[in-house]
């Protein structure tokens, strides 16, 4: 049993399918362990994507980011992070499979719907970010 970090986007947020996104986690085994929709501040956003504060579309991603509240959860089931990862998509939705939430929800590369961890190892440092322990059941 693994356990991955989701964010649902402000596009996907501000278009009104947090829903329909959570529907794809639901019916594909991934179960509901932690949520809550939150505004992030630059400085939560600018720590989030800290790893990605060298590349060229970094103060758009703060931007985009804090346009708006988020929903992020933890999802819980087997190969959590791998499952979650395959029911986004490609991280330009012009390239993601039919059938998986970019494909269907997002805009652009950048205003792309969802976040999702991309490894274990982050998964749980992510999950530590927005949750306490407590807040996890
Ligand atoms: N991003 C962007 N422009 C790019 C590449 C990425 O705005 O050229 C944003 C996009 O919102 C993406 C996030 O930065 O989801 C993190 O990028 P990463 O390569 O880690 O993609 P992901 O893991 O989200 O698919």
């Amino acid at each position: 049993m693994e356990q991955t970090l989701s964010i649902i986007k402000p596009d996907a947020v501000k278009k009104g399918v947090i829903g329909k996104i959570i529907d794809r986690f639901e019916s594909n085994g991934l179960r509901i362990a932690a949520m809550k929709k939150v505004q992030l501040s630059e400085q939560d956003a600018a720590e989030f994507y800290a790893v990605h504060k060298e590349r060229p579309f970094f103060g758009e991603l703060v931007e985009f980011m804090t346009s708006g509240p988020v929903v992020v959860m933890v999802l819980e089931g087997e190969n959590a992070v791998a499952k979650n990862r395959e029911l986004m998509g490609a991280t330009n939705p012009k390239e993601a499979a039919p059938g998986t939430i970019r494909a269907d929800f997002a805009e652009s590369i950048d205003a792309n719907a969802v976040h999702g961890s991309d490894s274990l190892e982050n998964a749980k440092i992510e999950i530590a970010f927005f949750f306490a322990k407590r807040e996890i059941v």
